[in-house]
């Protein structure tokens, strides 16, 4: 417990302004990319989870949800196919807060665009 009145070590403000936790409360960004391998196959990829996260079961929850194919791996899931427009949907029922999950549009899953 920090000593009441004192500052900080992290951000220099006084404990009663400090605003780490908050910080990295925003910085728990879930993050939705889609990365395209060989053959043509896309994945969805999923990171940006906390550590106390079991990733193992999340990944096998998110598979049967979204009936598809996936791992957890170096602290990241991988499902087979483009899911980002179900996966919000899909993480903020089972808990996590829709406005942290990021997912980026950016990259297209198909060539037909
Ligand atoms: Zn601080």
């Amino acid at each position: 417990m920090p000593d009441e009145g004192g500052i900080c070590p992290n951000c220099g403000l006084p404990q009663d302004l400090c605003v780490c936790e908050t910080i990295a409360q925003e910085e728990a960004r879930i993050t939705v990319n889609i990365e395209r391998r060989k053959w043509g196959r896309v994945y969805t990829v999923v990171e940006g989870f906390d550590k106390n996260i079991d990733l193992g079961d999340l990944a096998s929850k998110l598979k049967s949800k979204l009936a598809c194919g996936g791992a957890a791996k170096h602290g990241h899931i991988e499902l087979q196919g483009d899911h980002r427009g179900t996966i919000k949907d899909v993480l903020s029922k089972m808990g996590f807060p829709e406005e942290q999950i990021v997912i980026d549009w950016s990259q297209s899953s198909s060539r037909r665009r």
